[in-house]
């Protein structure tokens, strides 16, 4: 059997071009989008129905169309990492914390999340095959993310795993709260690495080919160096940090598009969770330190663990 390349529908997400992206293969859609860009999918499809639709994770830009497609298509599968299913079978709690974040903006952004019927819903874990299949746990970006191989065609939908790349320009990690994990986000691109794929398909945007190793390699430099940027800065001092990284790799032309993937402002603060989650933890590391030294030493131990320690 051969394949035709994955079809990479432009979502022209808020009128523009270049930043999100669907994927259509074979029978299935790899992460639909948000539904105010859903149309874009529909005409896409150009009449068939799809099989199943791969999210890669729930976030909005990538999951939040799936309900609206789910009405249209009622006996489509939903394919979702286990700690993301429960979302997509229950967006409420999850609205509700964007709106936060979003405020008014959301309904603009991402428009109306529809819940899915659970009969839809298909749980993965990581590690499954089915047919041409694979499907990988790769956290780090998200504790739900999982990327999909497509065996035969050796290509690998990853999501936001291999980062922010439009054009062929520099590879960089959109890494907002509440989940990013640099040392998780390493394992996962080695993950990636190891399927030794031909072809990349993700978000934003589009599809790699030729030097899909080189943009894994540049992946793992680019959040080892915005990791140790936002440890020292703030938010506004991490978008000037990006901004000019970009200016630099993509030009005047390319920083727009790079932007509206993913606005800088809002990718300081996932980093910022991620370090003072360190910082926690080496505190209650010291700490139970300290009471070893003061078990050693013979004197009397009162505080058997410490229960207003945050769990983390
Ligand atoms: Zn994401």
């Amino acid at each position: 059997m051969t394949y035709d390349p994955p079809q990479t529908v432009d979502l022209m997400h808020l009128g523009k071009p270049k930043a999100m992206s669907a994927h259509l293969f074979d029978d299935v859609i790899v992460d639909p989008g948000a539904e105010s860009t859903i149309e874009r999918v529909v005409e896409a499809l150009d009449g068939r129905t799809p099989r199943a639709i791969l999210l890669t994770h729930i976030h909005f830009d990538h999951a939040g169309g799936t309900g609206a497609l789910v009405r249209r298509f009622p006996d489509v599968e939903v394919w979702v990492h286990e700690r993301g299913a429960r979302h997509m079978i229950d967006p409420t709690r999850l609205v509700a914390s964007a709106r936060k974040v979003f405020g008014d903006y959301f309904d603009m952004l991402w428009g109306e999340v529809i819940p899915i019927p659970e009969r839809n819903i298909r749980v993965l874990h990581g590690g499954e095959e089915e047919g041409p299949w694979e499907v990988a746990y790769t956290p780090g970006h998200a504790q739900h993310h999982v990327c999909y191989l497509h065996r035969p065609t050796r290509t690998a939908f990853t999501g936001d795993v291999t980062g922010i790349r439009i054009d062929g320009g520099p590879a960089l990690p959109p890494t907002p709260p509440p989940d990013i994990d640099p040392p998780l986000w390493h394992a996962s691109l080695e993950t990636v690495a190891a399927w030794e794929p031909e072809r990349l398909a993700f978000m934003h945007f589009g599809q790699t080919t030729g030097d899909v190793m080189e943009q894994i390699a540049t992946m793992h430099e680019t959040l080892d160096l915005y990791a140790e940027t936002a440890r020292t800065t703030d938010a506004q001092g991490m978008a000037d940090f990006i901004r000019g990284w970009v200016l630099e790799r993509a030009g005047e032309e390319g920083l727009p598009t790079y932007y509206a993937a993913g606005p800088f402002e809002g990718l300081w603060a996932g980093l910022d969770r991620y370090w003072k989650r360190v910082a926690r933890e080496a505190e209650v590391a010291g700490a139970e330190a300290h009471d070893e030294v003061v078990d050693a030493s013979g004197e009397h131990r009162q505080d058997q663990g410490d229960e207003s320690t945050p769990a983390s």
